[in-house]
């Protein structure tokens, strides 16, 4: 995680929007909107600041979110869970996973995820000094090979850390592909962790908890946030649920991350996540229309473009426009089309960067004009 001078590395999503601030670009690096979310929600915000709900929280989190996750789960996906035992709030999904991957990773034990993968993933695997095995996930679908993923997991294997819909490809798996995540985690007994952030964000396609499957849920950790479904990634509240004994050896270490976190904006999510189904229903849509229209936009400008079926982002490929590697591309796109991206090789081990050079990641939930004039400014490329 250091440099060899002992300096640290910021993360390239940071390094990305410094640049985009540096240079005036479009930030499509980053993946967080450029529109505030739901009234309800910024407004209870505001009102449990004003009613005193200032202090720490308790460790589970507030009673009400708590109760408003279990609910939620249970109208989404049928999932019961006890609210007092089986949740955990936390300072974002990213504690979610770090807390997770600290309290069930030992020295040596073997975490398996696809790749590309989000880059919190890799370190704390490393920070827990785990060993990371991965399944490769390539163009045009980004789907796992299925004999490849019954190789990787083995009885070394303690987590299978799944995501979908997936950052950074737009991927969601299919039910065979995590009915077969489920039978492997029984045969290799195995924990799956499950970071679904994207939930409420698919298009064509609904979304599916690993969690809801039969066998999954005694051996699953979901890890879910508010802040893509609300457009409060800068509130950080996120959260995990499975099992108790589960919960409580997350919490011995979480305690000691953050303790807690964010109380006003608590109740706020909680609030959300009870919004009526029209609400999670038109997210979605007013998603979907914005990645169609960065999709034809980077195709009209000479890209080989990804068909997300969640998420934030797309991949578009730059080889047909002469640029073989993405990494350098991003470097010059400020100057070249004033457009920020991220390289997708940032998103996996450094003996794969090969594999993935030339393709990169456009985040597009971002407003409409933001992306039709992002579009026109790549067009230039040509
Ligand atoms: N997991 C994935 C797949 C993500 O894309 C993100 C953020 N974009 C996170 C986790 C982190 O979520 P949070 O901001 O709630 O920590
Ligand atoms: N998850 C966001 C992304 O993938 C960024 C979060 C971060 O900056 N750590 O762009």
């Amino acid at each position: 995680l250091l440099a060899s001078d002992g300096s640290i590395s910021a993360t390239i999503f940071a390094e990305m929007s410094a640049l985009a601030v540096r240079t005036g670009a479009i930030n499509l690096g980053q993946g967080f909107p450029d529109e505030d979310g739901p009234m309800e929600v910024l407004e209870a915000a505001r009102g449990a600041i004003a009613d005193g709900t200032n202090q720490y929280p308790p460790g589970l989190g507030l009673p009400m979110l708590r109760q408003a996750i279990a609910t939620h789960q249970e109208r989404f996906y049928g999932i019961r869970l006890d609210a007092d035992r089986e949740v955990l709030v936390t300072a974002g999904a990213t504690e979610a996973l770090a807390a997770t991957i600290l309290a069930l990773v030992d020295d040596g034990d073997e975490v398996v995820t696809f790749e590309p993968f989000y880059d919190s993933y890799g370190a704390m695997i490393s920070l827990a000094r785990g060993i990371h095995r991965t399944v490769p996930l390539h163009a045009p679908d980004f789907q796992p090979d299925l004999d490849q993923l019954r190789d990787t997991v083995t009885d070394r294997t303690r987590l299978i850390l799944v995501n979908s819909p997936h950052n950074p490809t737009g991927a969601v798996l299919p039910r065979e592909t995590l009915e077969l995540i489920v039978e492997l985690a029984h045969r290799h007994n195995a924990i799956i962790v499950t970071d679904e952030v994207y939930e409420h964000l698919t298009f064509e396609v609904a979304h599916l908890p690993i969690a809801a499957l039969p066998g999954a849920r005694e051996r699953t950790i979901s890890v879910s946030s508010g802040g893509k479904t609300f457009n409060t990634t800068g509130w950080k509240i996120g959260w995990l649920s499975g099992p108790a004994d589960y919960v409580t050896a997350i919490l011995a270490v979480k305690q000691f991350l953050t303790f807690v976190n964010g109380a006003p904006f608590q109740p706020a999510i909680a609030i959300g996540l009870g919004l009526p189904d029209s609400f999670f229903r038109r997210a979605a849509a007013d998603l979907e229309a914005k990645r169609d229209v960065l999709s034809l936009g980077l195709a009209a400008a000479g890209f080989t473009v990804s068909r997300p079926l969640g998420g934030y982002f797309l991949v578009a490929d730059a080889t047909p426009l002469g640029y073989s590697d993405g990494s350098e591309l991003c470097r010059r796109l400020p100057e070249l089309a004033g457009v920020v991206a991220v390289p997708i090789s940032a998103f996996v081990h450094e003996h794969r960067r090969a594999d993935y050079s030339s393709l990169l990641r456009f985040a597009y939930c971002k407003k409409v004009d933001v992306l039709e004039r992002a579009a026109a400014r790549l067009a230039e490329l040509q």
